[in-house]
C-alpha cells in the first residue's frame, strides 16, 4: 500500500511527523507538504505561477518534498505523476485544531483530502481538537492508523472522503457523524499603519458550534472520535423543486 501524506500547517509541523510515524508500518509513504503554513487556504489550484518541489526532511530524517503551493496543489502534483507509483490512500494532517461544520470549506487539511477524492483516491483529513492539550497528537495518530487499516480492508466507494476529528487525551470511543454547524465569533479588528492608513485582521473568539447529537461538533464535545463521510456534491437537493418553480 502506498500512502501519500500532506498537511496544511507546513512541512515542519509536528502533526505531520506524528501522522507519518503512525502510518509508516502500513506501507510505503511519500510526504509532499506545503513549504509554509497554508491553514484556512481552502481548496485552491495554483494556475498563474509555477509550482516547485524541494527535497526536505522531517524531524526524524524521513525524506519529504516541500511544495511551494497549497495543500491541494501538493496532492494534485503528487497524483498527477510526480509520485510514479499508484497511490492508494491520501492522508492530510494532523491539524492541531478541529475541522468541523463550516470549517470544511476553509480547511486546507480537508481540501487536500478532497483533492485526492477528485483524483479518484480515498482522502482522509485528520485533526485533533487540541485547544485543551496543545501538541498532543497521540490519540489522533492512533485513530488515523485505525482508519487506514479499515480503509485497506473495506475500501471506500468512489467519490467519498473521510473527515476524522479526535479529542485530545483519551477518547471515549467512536461516533460516525454528519457535518454539524459552527458558531463563529469572528470580529473585525481595525488598526492603523505608521502612515495612518487602516488595515484589518479577522479576529474574535474561537468558534463554538451547535451541540446537536449526531454531528461532528457533538461527538468532540462529548469526548468521542468523530468520523464523517464526505462528498464533493454541494447541491442542496431539498431546494431543487422550489428553485425549479421560478421558471414555471
Ligand atoms: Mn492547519
Amino acid at each position: 500500500m502506498h500512502i501519500l501524506i500532506t498537511n496544511d500547517d507546513g512541512i515542519t509541523a509536528p502533526g505531520l511527523l506524528a501522522l507519518k510515524q503512525a502510518l509508516a508500518p502500513l506501507g510505503t509513504l511519500t510526504v509532499v507538504a506545503p513549504a509554509r503554513n497554508y491553514s484556512a487556504a481552502g481548496h485552491r489550484k495554483t494556475m498563474h505561477k509555477p509550482l516547485r518541489l524541494e527535497p526536505a526532511a522531517l524531524a526524524d530524517g524521513t525524506p519529504a518534498w516541500a511544495c511551494s503551493g497549497a495543500p491541494s496543489d501538493s496532492v494534485a502534483l503528487a497524483l498527477l505523476g510526480f509520485v510514479k507509483d499508484k497511490v492508494d490512500l491520501v492522508f492530510s494532517g494532523i491539524n492541531p485544531n478541529a475541522n468541523i461544520g463550516q470549517d470544511l470549506t476553509y480547511s486546507g487539511t480537508v481540501t487536500a483530502a478532497l483533492e485526492a477524492v477528485i483524483a479518484g483516491v480515498p482522502g482522509v483529513a485528520v485533526s485533533v481538537d487540541g485547544a485543551h492539550a496543545p501538541g498532543d497528537y497521540a490519540a489522533a495518530a492512533a485513530a488515523a492508523r485505525q482508519v487506514a487499516e479499515r480503509l485497506a480492508a473495506h475500501g471506500l466507494p468512489p467519490g467519498l472522503g473521510l473527515n476524522l476529528n479526535v479529542p485530545a487525551g483519551q477518547p471515549r470511543g467512536w461516533r460516525v457523524t454528519r457535518q454539524g454547524r459552527r458558531i463563529y465569533r469572528d470580529a473585525l479588528v481595525e488598526r492603523h499603519d505608521p502612515r495612518g492608513k487602516p488595515y484589518y485582521w479577522i479576529g474574535g473568539d474561537v468558534p463554538t458550534g451547535e451541540a446537536i447529537e449526531g454531528t461532528d461538533f457533538w461527538a468532540l464535545a462529548h469526548g468521542f472520535i468523530s468520523i464523517t463521510p464526505l462528498q464533493l456534491d454541494l447541491t442542496a437537493h431539498a431546494a431543487l423543486p422550489a428553485l425549479a418553480r421560478w421558471w414555471e
